[in-house]
């Protein structure tokens, strides 16, 4: 498994190229739980009843600290078995992904569940169409190990 610091090297490399000012670190996975409940669409499927490990949520973006979360705990769940080269374009994928949702930023109106679901569906869309390679091993990876 790819040690934190090199999961941070791989992300900061890429935002790095972007030039915008994006930051990133781990968080344990309690704080990191937290952070995911400040989203409202993961907070109302944590309501639904679901445990949040289930999720495979692996990276949050936090709107107010311009921040992208990873957590351990559930990237070793989701890549441990994979070579080194997957982990690494899945480490990749989810950093772009995050990056789109900064991107689009300002295209959200509140904070409402609305407004997160489409966030959610705008940032998937452009991800696709500027890297649809590492779009589709994102979800791959994450589906794999759930079934939602
Ligand atoms: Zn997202």
């Amino acid at each position: 498994m790819l040690t934190e610091h090199e999961i941070l090297n791989i992300a900061k490399s890429i935002i790095k190229k972007t030039k915008l000012k994006i930051k990133v670190k781990f968080l344990a996975y309690e704080k990191f739980l937290e952070e995911a409940n400040k989203s409202p669409l993961i907070k109302k499927v944590l309501e639904e009843g679901n445990d949040f490990y289930d999720l495979n949520v692996p990276s949050i973006f936090s709107h107010k600290k311009d921040t992208i979360y990873f957590n351990k705990k559930i990237l070793t769940k989701l890549l441990h078995d994979e070579p080194f080269s997957l982990q690494k374009r899945f480490i990749a994928s989810i950093t772009h992904h995050e990056i789109f949702h900064f991107l689009n930023k300002n295209k959200m109106k509140d904070l409402s569940l609305k407004s997160a679901l489409k966030s959610e569906k705008r940032s998937e869309r452009d991800f696709k169409k500027y890297f649809p390679s590492l779009a589709i091993l994102g979800k791959t990876i994450t589906k794999k190990n759930t079934d939602f």
